[in-house]
């Protein structure tokens, strides 16, 4: 089915796309996005990460963002990052926080066309459920007392995208230091605090999206004629096996193990590293 029409005329530049990176995974995972999706969107890219790194600089100038978070894996560092995100996103007053990992293909323009069907002033949480059912987790009340609360959220590795209004009312339980207090309270990742503060909290419900994709799902099944109607795409491994969409496209999987390039051509043929098209 294709977008409703849009409720609100938006451009690339009313949307914040953050990604969440690591010092680690700049030269592994970074700059392939930066030499596909990033570079045609350098604009409304932000990065989020936990060292210092001129060479990416030099690549995106103020749009790498040290948050001088711990560089651990721990569910601290990673809400660490998510609150610097959230509190770049205010201070720009964009009309979109869109979040995405260093393993996501974010394909802009289907974005905007998505959002435009929505207006920012209204309160929307949109993204893929992590899992089939609500997550069930523990509130720590303080003097000891727990609560249990169940809600859905959106998988970060997949991509989500929240509202300005919506973010706006998340204030008291995100901004500043309080995203990392809420978070301590469930004892979650980021992504689940940022599913509980809407959902738990605010009372607003996910809007489900089956155009953001993480490689928790099998991304075979995305194929070549869907590629430009998709969000966000992932590649990595599930079940021990190579997790990709299935595309044969200008690179062979040995050159293009995460098929980002392959994708990026089909959606930016003028590329130059490109292969010429070949008309069919
Ligand atoms: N990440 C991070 N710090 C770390 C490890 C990972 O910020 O110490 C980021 C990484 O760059 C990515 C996200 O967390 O954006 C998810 O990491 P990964 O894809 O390795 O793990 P997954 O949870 O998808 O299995
Ligand atoms: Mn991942």
């Amino acid at each position: 089915a294709s977008d409703p029409p849009p409720a609100e005329d938006i451009s690339e530049s009313d949307i914040f796309v953050a990604v969440k990176t690591t010092k680690k995974f700049h030269q592994s995972r970074l700059n392939l996005l930066l030499e596909t999706w990033i570079s045609r969107n350098m604009q409304q890219t932000y990065i989020f990460t936990d060292g210092e790194d001129d060479e990416l600089k030099k690549k995106i100038g103020s749009h790498a963002i040290n948050t001088n978070c711990s560089a651990a894996h721990s569910r601290q560092a990673l809400s660490c990052k998510m609150a610097v995100e959230y509190d770049k996103f205010i201070e720009s007053g964009k009309k979109w926080f869109c979040h995405v990992d260093d393993d996501n293909y974010v394909n802009v323009r289907t974005l905007v066309k998505h959002l435009s069907q929505y207006p920012h002033t209204q309160d929307l949480y949109i993204g893929k459920p992590s899992l089939d059912r609500p997550i069930e987790a523990t509130e720590r009340l303080g003097d000891n007392k727990m609560k249990p609360v169940n809600f859905w959220f959106a998988t970060g590795g997949a991509g989500f995208c929240v509202s300005r209004g919506l973010a706006l009312k998340m204030s008291p339980w995100a901004s500043g230091g309080h995203f990392m207090n809420t978070a301590e309270k469930i004892r979650l990742p980021d992504d689940c605090t940022i599913g509980y503060i809407i959902e738990s909290v605010l009372g607003v419900p996910l809007t489900r999206s089956s155009l953001f994709h993480s490689h928790l799902e099998n991304l075979q099944q995305v194929s070549r004629s869907e590629v430009h109607k998709q969000i966000t795409l992932s590649y990595g491994m599930f079940e021990n096996k190579s997790n990709i969409i299935s595309l044969k496209g200008a690179f062979p999987v040995e050159e293009d193990p995460s098929r980002f390039k392959s994708v990026h051509c089909l959606l930016y043929p003028d590329t130059p590293w490109c292969p010429p098209q070949i008309s069919e």
